[in-house]
């Protein structure tokens, strides 16, 4: 089976998830904007079940733009975010992409909340034709 290995910039939060992320996306939300730093989030979404975690996770809890309660799991020593998990998706958990070993696998398939991009935040717009098709 396949498994993603990933871990934080300190190293001391190390996770595991076994098989396939159920969606691959990028977010521009304004939390996104602000958890990353930047134009957005590129996260994966796995069940709960299929992941594995060691070391100590620190929550910060919030709403998103679309009214849920999303807790933020970061690492207290580095603050580098792991995954979020949201009250409206209670089983999965949506983990930040640049966190895994191997980076490099990771395909985005939607944008979401790309009506609060910034100008600057460029995103492939073989993407946005791809995220067309899908609202079909
Ligand atoms: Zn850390
Ligand atoms: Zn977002």
């Amino acid at each position: 089976m396949n498994l993603l290995k990933g871990q934080c910039l300190c190293s001391s939060v190390q996770y595991e998830i076994e098989g396939e992320p159920q969606l691959s996306f990028l977010c521009q939300c304004r939390q996104c904007q602000k958890i990353t730093g930047t134009g957005h989030s590129a996260e994966l979404v796995v069940s709960e079940k299929v992941v594995s975690i060691a070391g100590k996770l620190q929550g910060y809890e919030m709403k998103s733009d679309n009214g849920n309660t999303v807790v933020s799991q970061f690492c207290p020593t580095c603050g580098n975010p792991i995954y979020k998990k949201s009250a409206g998706f209670p089983s999965l958990l949506f983990f930040h992409a640049a966190t895994l070993e191997s980076p490099n696998i990771f395909n985005p398939q939607r944008v979401f909340w790309a009506s609060s991009s910034q100008s600057w935040d460029f995103i492939d717009p073989e993407l946005e034709v791809l995220q067309k098709m899908h609202k079909k």
